[in-house]
């Protein structure tokens, strides 16, 4: 496909309101639910349960579901992805650093099979970048949401949209977790919790600590105007909503109908079409969990190799405050590692996290949080949380040896390795 087509279809599916077009044809598909579904109380048994379906927990879910155990996926929003998909920020990084790949596994396989169904292109690892951005792979955030869903069904992986935790209880070896969606209330029995909510909901649930900032990083608002009759222009604008907190529904809801207002005002201001706007604020900062171990950014920045090392990390220390942002690089050939022990909340069993709020203090949490280091702490965590299961344990009673060998044996790159 050339690329003034891609353009078309990409503009053609980002401005089809704005343009006010007709449908142009409609196609069939049969949604059967079963008769059970309809009850308003269930309960599972599941071993282990993945707690937000974002960039960490998709790939935790799958993970698990292909090391062979039971696993509940549940997500509170309507689709896979979290950040990547309804934030829309769709340019997972970094992959590489210093010409070579260093995060691979099951969410570099789902990134590379978007990219390769959308007819785009992959940056070459083997070049260093000159800015660090430029390695960064664009996705369509559409299609990885679909592809995402694909993929944990095939792993055997339950999805459970519109549902959130509200109780978590400590049964014998496992949890009992309470839940709602709307028309349901689900009790989880499980084995194993993975907290990939980015804000450490589960681990804040239980009461046990988590770590804050008094201001935290702006979140942003991401959109894209256009002139009337001119949908060509496909640039993203990016609004900073300072103050935006994701704690909890209200304060999100503060921030989503500022953004939403400063961007009407945009509109009418500048005169232009509102092409694209995303369901809802990119949350950068909330909660980190208070770890057995927390990553300091000296660890970060001097490239410390933890003994129990599960995946590398690779950005630059990025924090957002209002005056902008000034990425600081990591000196040549400086590639953090991520520790097991930062997934596992200080004092806990059978509970581990995945994603931005691993513990880690806030300059290097700025470059822990991106995509990829997420996407291979979901993996790492998703893999010890399975083989707990297995074995009767707990995540920190797990060999770090079969840790090791099972993410390998699912393409992961582990830290130490040639
Ligand atoms: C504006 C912005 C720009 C960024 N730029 C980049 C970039 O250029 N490159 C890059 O790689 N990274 C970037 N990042 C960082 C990166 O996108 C995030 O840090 C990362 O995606 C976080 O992943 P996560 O899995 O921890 O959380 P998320 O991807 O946010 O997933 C959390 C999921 O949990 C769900 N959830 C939350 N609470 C509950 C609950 N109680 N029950 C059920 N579900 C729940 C949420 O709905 C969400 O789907 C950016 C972040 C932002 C906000």
């Amino acid at each position: 496909m050339n690329s003034s087509r891609r353009n078309f279809i990409q503009n053609s599916v980002m401005g089809t309101a704005g343009l006010g077009l007709g449908i142009a044809s409609t196609t069939e598909v049969s949604a059967s639910t079963l008769p059970e579904a309809v009850a308003p109380e269930t309960t599972v048994d599941v071993d282990v349960l993945v707690v937000g379906g974002g960039t960490a927990g998709t790939i935790a879910a799958i993970q698990a579901g292909r090391a062979g155990v039971s696993v509940l996926l549940m997500e509170r929003n309507s689709q896979l992805g979290g950040t990547m998909t309804t934030g829309g920020v769709a340019f997972p990084g970094l992959f590489d650093a210093w010409g070579k790949q260093i995060i691979a596994g099951i969410g570099w396989e789902l990134v590379k099979e978007c990219v390769a169904l959308d007819e785009g292109q992959l940056p070459d690892f083997a070049k260093v970048p000159q800015r660090h951005w430029q390695n960064q792979v664009y996705i369509n955030q559409f299609l990885y949401a679909i592809l995402a869903e694909e993929k944990c069904t095939a792993a055997g992986v339950e999805i459970a949209y519109y549902e959130f935790p509200q109780a978590v209880t400590k049964i014998g070896d496992g949890w009992q977790v309470d839940c709602v969606g709307f028309g349901t209330r689900r009790r989880v029995r499980c084995k194993q919790v993975v907290d990939c909510t980015g804000g450490a909901e589960v681990v804040g649930l239980l009461g046990l600590p988590r770590l804050s900032e008094q201001e935290r990083q702006p979140g942003s608002f991401l959109f894209m105007l256009g002139e009337a009759h001119e949908p060509g222009r496909n640039q993203i604008h990016r609004l900073y909503v300072h103050g935006a907190d994701s704690t909890n529904s209200r304060t999100a809801t503060v921030a989503n109908l500022t953004g939403r207002k400063a961007i009407l005002n945009k509109v009418r201001q500048e005169q232009k079409r509102l092409m694209h706007l995303q369901p809802e604020t990119g949350f950068r900062e909330s909660y980190r969990i208070e770890g057995e171990t927390l990553i300091t950014v000296q660890d970060y920045t001097s490239g410390r190799l933890f003994d129990d090392a599960i995946c590398y990390a690779f950005y630059p220390v990025d924090l957002h405050t209002k005056s902008g942002v000034k990425p600081q690089a990591l000196k040549p050939g400086t590639v953090p590692t991520i520790p097991l022990r930062a997934l596992v909340p200080k004092g806990s069993r059978d509970l581990l996290v995945a994603g931005r709020c691993v513990s880690s203090d806030r300059l290097a949490n700025s470059g822990l949080r991106v995509q990829a280091s997420c996407m291979g702490m979901g993996q790492a965590a998703g893999g010890t949380a399975a083989l707990a299961a297995k074995l009767g344990t707990t995540p920190l009673e797990v060999p770090l040896r079969q840790i090791h060998e099972l993410l390998r044996s699912h393409d992961a790159i582990i830290p130490g390795d040639a």
